[in-house]
C-alpha cells in the first residue's frame, strides 16, 4: 500500500472548523487506500503568542524552559485533529515528537533530527490507524525535549517520510504551491509548477518562508518527493524533485530575509577564532567580507537580529583572545536575492540586478553571488520596493508573462 505524510501548517489548523476540514482531506486519501501519516504545526499563530509571553517575564528567556513552552503547542492541534478523525469515523492517535521517536542534537530552538525510532508508528499504520505527529520537537538522548527552529514543523514531515520511505510528501498550507516571490509582497506572482531541489533550497535559505531550509536539505538528501499545496483549495500545487531542468529559466524566483544585522569588527587579526567561536554557539553566520590593512583587518558579517544579543555576549567575552579595538552594528537591513541554476553561465544577471536597484536609488550595502543567487543587503524599509522592482526586471509579473525570463 502506499504511504504519504501530509503536513498542514499553522493556518491550515487555525481554528476547530480548519481542524474538522483538514480531517476531511485525511479520510480522502485514506479512502484512496492509501496510508496517512500526518504532521501538524500549532494553531495559527499561537507559538507566536507563547513566544511573547515569554519575553513578557524575560529578556532572555533560558532556551531550555522556551524548547518546553513552544513544544506545547504543536500538542493541542495534533490531540484535536485525532479527536476530529475519530468522531468522523476513522481510527487516529496522535504522538508528541517523543513519543513518535524524534531524536534530536542536544541544541536547544534550533536542534537537527539525527534519526527517527519509527517503530511505535509503523506499528500503529500496520493496523490502519492515522497517525498524527507534533511537528517542530523532538527529544534528545538525554530525555530533553527540543525544537527545531521556527518553521521546523516542515522538517518534521521530510524527515518521517524519508525515514519511512513514503511515496510523498504534502506540505499543505495557506498559498497554492511555491511561487516566483512571496505573493504577500508582489502581489503578480506566477507559480512554479516544478522546482528542483537545489533551486528550492537556495529559495528557502534565502528567506522564501515556504518551506523551512533543513526540509528541503533533507528531502535533496533522501530524495522525497515534495508538493507543496494549499488546504483551503484543491488546485494542484508545486513538485519539489530532483535535479536542475538546464533548459529551464535562468532565475527560478526573487525572495528576500528581513531582520538582518551587519556586524564589523575593526582592527583585529585573529579571524579564524572568531569564527570557531561563534560556531561553536550555534550563531548562523551570513555574508562576511573582509579589507585588510597591513597585518590588521576589518572584517563584517551579517546575522539575524535573533542572535544578535548573544553574538555581542561572546564578543565581548573573547575581547582580550580576539584583541579588536571596536565593534560597530548595523540593524534594519534585508537581504534581498535572485535565484536560479542558471545564473552560472549568465554573469550578466548580477549586472541586471545592480542596475535594476540603482535606477530605484536602492543604497546596496553588501552584496554576495553564487553560481545559484545574487544577493544583496539593503536597508529593511525599502525591502518590498526591492523585491518587486527585480520581479519585474527578470519578467516574472504576470501580466508580462509571454516568452522566456532573461
Ligand atoms: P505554514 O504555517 O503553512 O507553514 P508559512 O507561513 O510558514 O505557512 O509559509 C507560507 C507562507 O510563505 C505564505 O503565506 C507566503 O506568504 C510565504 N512565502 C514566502 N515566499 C514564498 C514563495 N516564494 N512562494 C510561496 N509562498 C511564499
Ligand atoms: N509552530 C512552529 C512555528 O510556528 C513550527 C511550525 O509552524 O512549523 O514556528
Ligand atoms: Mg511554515
Amino acid at each position: 500500500m502506499s504511504l504519504i505524510v501530509q503536513k498542514f501548517g499553522g493556518t491550515s489548523v487555525g481554528s476547530v472548523e480548519r481542524i474538522s476540514h483538514v480531517a476531511e482531506r485525511i479520510i480522502e486519501a485514506k479512502n484512496e487506500g492509501k496510508d496517512v501519516v500526518v504532521v501538524v504545526s500549532a494553531m495559527g499563530n499561537s507559538t507566536d503568542s507563547l513566544v511573547d509571553m515569554a519575553k513578557q517575564l524575560s529578556q532572555h528567556p533560558p532556551d531550555r524552559e522556551l524548547d518546553m513552552l513552544l513544544a506545547s503547542g504543536e500538542q493541542i492541534s495534533m490531540s484535536l485533529l485525532a479527536m476530529a478523525l475519530v468522531s468522523k469515523g476513522y481510527p487516529a492517535v496522535s504522538l508528541t515528537g517523543w513519543q513518535a521517536g524524534i531524536m534530536t542534537e542536544s541544541v536547544h530552538t534550533k536542534a537537527r533530527i539525527v534519526r527517527i525510532d519509527t517503530d511505535r508508528i509503523v506499528n500503529l499504520v500496520n493496523k490502519g490507524i492515522i497517525v498524527i505527529v507534533a511537528g517542530f520537537q523532538g527529544i534528545t538522548e538525554d530525555g530533553e525535549v527540543t525544537t527545531l527552529g521556527r518553521g521546523g514543523s516542515d522538517t518534521t514531515s521530510v524527515a518521517l517520510a524519508a525515514s519511512m520511505k513514503a511515496d510523498m510528501c504534502e506540505i499543505y498550507t495557506d498559498v497554492s504551491g511555491v511561487y516566483s516571490a512571496d505573493p504577500r509582497v508582489v502581489p503578480t506572482v506566477r507559480k512554479l509548477v516544478r522546482i528542483s531541489f537545489d533551486e528550492m533550497l537556495e529559495l528557502a535559505t534565502l528567506g522564501a518562508a515556504v518551506l523551512h531550509s533543513r526540509a528541503v536539505e533533507c528531502a535533496k538528501k533522501n530524495n522525497v518527493r515534495l508538493m507543496v499545496r494549499s488546504s483551503f483549495t484543491n488546485e494542484a500545487g508545486t513538485i519539489i524533485e530532483g535535479d536542475v531542468d538546464m533548459e529551464e529559466k535562468v532565475v527560478c524566483g526573487v525572495t528576500h530575509k528581513n531582520n538582518i544585522v551587519k556586524i564589523t569588527i575593526k582592527r583585529f587579526d585573529a579571524l579564524a577564532s572568531l569564527f570557531s567561536i561563534l560556531v561553536k554557539s550555534h550563531i548562523d553566520v551570513d555574508m562576511i567580507t573582509q579589507c585588510s590593512n597591513e597585518s590588521l583587518t576589518d572584517v563584517s558579517f551579517t546575522i539575524s537580529i535573533a542572535d544578535l544579543g548573544c553574538t555581542l555576549d561572546l564578543l565581548k567575552a573573547n575581547k582580550t583572545r580576539l584583541a579588536f579595538e571596536e565593534i560597530v552594528t548595523e540593524v534594519g537591513l534585508a537581504k534581498v536575492s535572485i535565484v536560479g541554476a542558471g545564473l552560472v553561465s549568465n554573469p550578466e544577471a548580477a549586472a541586471k540586478v545592480f542596475t535594476a536597484l540603482a535606477a530605484e536609488y536602492i543604497a546596496i550595502k553588501m552584496v554576495s553571488n553564487s553560481e545559484m543567487k545574487v544577493s544583496c543587503i539593503i536597508p529593511e524599509s525599502i525591502t518590498e520596493r526591492a523585491v518587486r522592482t527585480l520581479h519585474s526586471v527578470f519578467g516574472f509579473d504576470v501580466q508580462q508573462m509571454a516568452g522566456a525570463v532573461h
